[in-house]
């Protein structure tokens, strides 16, 4: 099953969709590479058409490539399959839009897209800053993804928002007094500004999102924003030179309701058409 209205050639789309369903470090409950698939399924239950961005995905060249064959349990060679995989999608000058699994995966596409874009600035939308150096000696973890995304893109070029989780260690790296927001998305039109015309990868961790409408996943954290909140940020991102992106950390199973998922699709339909 491809994501509503994705189903257009590689060769002629405008943006590619990627499921990678990756959930192997998981800290506290896993079940995120069931992710892609219930996002997939849900996207069939709304509207094609944003009436907040008055765009429709019908009138959008979009190719679902459906979900990387990954192996269980050896992270290194998963990361090897997506570094590869993501390669040549980056140098398609394909839009790329990931839906995880966990936030681990940031870390492989990210790697990929450094490789053609040098000064590449990530944009990290989380209740958790994922900053912490190793989690149990385990220094690739969902826990731990935005350190080492830094390592790669430099600290400098890592923006932060929503974040209600974090170590109290986390301030002493670097730009952290600037470059990340505490609570909400309120600073996105600063960060906008900051960030110009640079090539941005943005990742959304669906759990910032307050757990009262976004129960399915993996490590909830109270106040969270609503999707009003997190929409208007996504209406910013019009205005930046988005490469590549990512929304993770659904676990469809948490929310018997189903709901989390079609949250999930919603946050997708927007995505896939401001970028
Ligand atoms: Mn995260
Ligand atoms: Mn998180």
């Amino acid at each position: 099953m491809k994501f509503y209205c994705a189903n257009h050639d590689f060769k002629k789309a405008k943006i590619v969709l990627l499921g990678v369903p990756y959930d192997g470090t998981s800290s506290f409950k896993p079940g995120s590479r069931f992710a892609p698939d219930a996002v997939r399924e849900a996207s069939y239950g709304i509207e094609s058409y944003s009436p907040y961005l008055k765009k429709d995905l019908r009138d959008v060249k979009i190719c679902d490539l459906d979900n990387i064959p990954l192996s269980f349990g050896d992270k290194e060679l998963n990361f090897k399959i997506i570094e590869t995989f993501i390669e040549k999608i980056v140098y398609s000058k394909k839009q790329l839009i990931s839906i995880g699994g966990e936030h681990l995966i940031s870390y492989p596409i990210i790697k990929s897209f450094v490789k053609k874009y040098k000064n590449l600035t990530v944009l990290h939308i989380d209740a958790h800053s994922d900053l912490i150096e190793s989690y149990r000696g385990e220094r690739f973890s969902h826990a731990s993804v935005m350190k080492r995304v830094g390592e790669v893109v430099g600290f400098d070029n890592l923006y932060q928002l929503g974040i209600r989780s974090m170590n109290s260690t986390d301030m002493l790296l670097p730009k952290r007094d600037t470059n990340m927001h505490l609570f909400d998305l309120e600073k996105i039109d600063e960060f906008t500004e900051r960030i110009g015309k640079n090539p941005v990868y943005v990742s959304i961790d669906l759990d910032v999102l307050d757990p009262s409408i976004f129960s399915g996943t993996g490590t909830p954290e109270p106040g969270g924003v609503t999707y009003k909140e997190l929409l208007k940020c996504i209406l910013y991102f019009g205005k930046l030179n988005i490469v590549g992106a990512d929304v993770v950390e659904l676990s469809p199973h948490y929310d018997s309701s189903g709901v989390s998922s079609v949250v999930a699709a919603s946050v997708m339909r927007e995505l896939l058409l401001v970028v």
